[in-house]
């Protein structure tokens, strides 16, 4: 589903911060029912009202684990006897953690009342040696286990002067290596340069209004009154700026799409408190007005979409890098010329005769993708985060090639959600921008985002030459039939997706 404000699915919120205690300690277990009732494109939630707003700083709710009905507490039973009791309808599937006070028993349990009812063995599926505390009410619900994706790791890429390995989650076969050769172009020719060009999560709520009169009135009002929506959202978080209200409207709607700064957050929570307040004032300048959701998808969030390839969300990245003639022919195998007409050929033109909005690149969603998932970020928003504009040139007479990664909306975080997770944390630390920059706020966000563009840019230059050479085929089918990958195949591989 979109990722809408304090929503329990992006594994957000204020509960982030504020740790189930551990079972021995007291039998209670921390459960953000209000992120339960906030999912306000889920049409069986119910409406987001101000009481499930909360500031960021405030406790979720905590419940008691409870008794059996002949007075043994369930936290005492065998296994056994709990499975039973979820049978019989005496716990629900859900609460079990809240039951047990447990939550390791409760994913071990639920695991036996799900391998009981579909007779299947979830074996192959882990759930030992990891703390369910930083999922619980945060990353997912129902757990029985985790999936476990081989992380590679690409480099060392030097962006910027500095060395970098990335981490990449992936069970594409080449990739990992695919990208390797490309950081090795990279880095052989002196590195690249990244830069942050724009930054602001957004979120567009639909108004209702009583007729277009009205509608450009609000718009009006919201350019005049800018200030006013400024200070209201901005006292909702420590982090949160508004930087921008674009009104879009249709007939008596309006589309309001708020634009703010939000640290190192990917910022869809912080966005969604600031956007809550600031109805609250519009609805008192504009009475007539209503709220019919706080998404109306001119956000846009995990669809596909112009505004975002234009208007920017999240980071907007731009890297560059000349990668020197004699590079492209031993590390890339291939020519300056060559990776031009291509480029030219496939990701301008291609793309134009397929009507593409954003796809101007080879595979910038392999790169993007797999270092989301090996960082936490939220994996769905891949859609508007691997929109790329890849462009090359010849340059210094013909001799070197100059290329560029352009990607307006990559949205991703280093603090909150899935970042926390003890895995992804541990690879954002790899990359030296875990959590929230005590200094300046915002900052390892925008360094993981200059890192994916410049990582980007290296899968692009891999697979772009492997095109143009024509050994794609040939890699993959020596990478991905088993045969194990050593440092001639990594550093001559040519290929990821396509
Ligand atoms: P999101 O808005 O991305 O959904 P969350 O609400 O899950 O983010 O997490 C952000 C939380 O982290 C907020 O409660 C915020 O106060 C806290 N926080 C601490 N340090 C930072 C920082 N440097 N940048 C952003 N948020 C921070």
């Amino acid at each position: 589903m979109e990722a809408i404000s304090i929503s329990a699915c992006q594994a957000k919120s204020h509960s982030t911060y504020t740790r189930a205690p551990a079972p021995q300690q007291q039998h209670q277990v921390v459960y953000d029912l209000k992120m339960l009732k906030t999912k306000s494109d889920n049409p069986s939630s119910k409406p987001l009202t101000n009481s499930t707003i909360n500031t960021e700083d405030s406790t979720p709710t905590v419940s008691i684990h409870s008794k059996h009905p002949k007075g043994k507490k369930y936290s005492q039973m065998s296994d056994a006897e709990v499975q039973d009791a979820v049978e019989s309808g005496q716990i629900k599937f859900f609460d079990l953690e809240k039951e047990l006070g447990d939550e390791f028993r409760a994913v071990k349990i639920r695991r036996n009342v799900i391998e009981s009812r579909s007779k299947q063995s979830f074996t192959n599926l882990p759930y030992e040696h990891f703390d369910y505390r930083t999922v619980l009410g945060q990353c997912c619900e129902n757990v029985i286990g985790y999936a476990t994706v081989p992380v590679g790791v690409a480099g060392p890429l030097l962006v910027d002067g500095k060395e970098y390995y990335i981490p990449m989650a992936t069970t594409e076969g080449c990739l990992v290596a695919s990208a390797t050769r490309g950081c090795k172009a990279i880095t052989q020719s002196g590195g690249c340069n990244a830069h942050l060009i724009a930054d602001g999560m957004c979120r567009a709520p639909v108004l209702g209004v009583p007729d277009a009169k009205t509608a450009l009135a609000l718009k009006t009002w919201a350019e005049i009154n800018f200030d006013k929506l400024a200070s209201t959202f901005n006292a909702t978080s420590r982090f949160a700026r508004l930087v921008d209200v674009q009104s879009f409207i249709a007939g008596r709607k309006v589309y309001m799409r708020f634009k703010c700064t939000s640290g190192d957050a990917m910022g869809m929570n912080m966005v969604g408190k600031g956007v809550e307040k600031a109805l609250e004032l519009i609805q008192r300048s504009f009475p007539s007005c209503s709220i019919i959701s706080l998404s109306g998808n001119v956000c846009t969030d995990k669809k596909p979409s112009a505004i975002n390839w234009i208007e920017g969300r999240g980071k907007s990245v731009v890297c560059d890098a000349v990668i020197k003639g004699d590079v492209i022919k031993s590390v890339l195998k291939t020519t300056v010329d060559a990776l031009v007409e291509l480029n030219y050929a496939k990701n301008l033109l291609g793309s134009a005769v397929a009507g593409s909005i954003g796809g101007q690149n080879a595979h910038a969603s392999n790169i993007v993708t797999s270092i989301f998932l090996a960082t936490g970020q939220d994996v769905a928003q891949n859609v508007e985060s691997s929109t790329c504009m890849t462009l090359m040139e010849p340059t210094n007479d013909g001799q070197d090639l100059y290329v560029s990664v352009t990607l307006p909306s990559l949205e991703v975080g280093t603090i909150g959600g899935g970042t926390q997770l003890p895995a992804q944390s541990a690879m954002l630390s790899l990359l030296g921008v875990k959590g929230s920059d005590p200094e300046a706020p915002g900052k390892n966000a925008a360094n993981l985002a200059r890192i994916i563009g410049a990582a980007v840019m290296a899968g692009e230059l891999s697979l772009m030459s492997a095109l143009s050479s024509g050994a794609l085929i040939k890699s993959h089918m020596k990478l991905n039939r088993r045969e194990p990958a050593t440092t001639e195949l990594a550093s001559s591989c040519p290929a990821g997706g396509q």
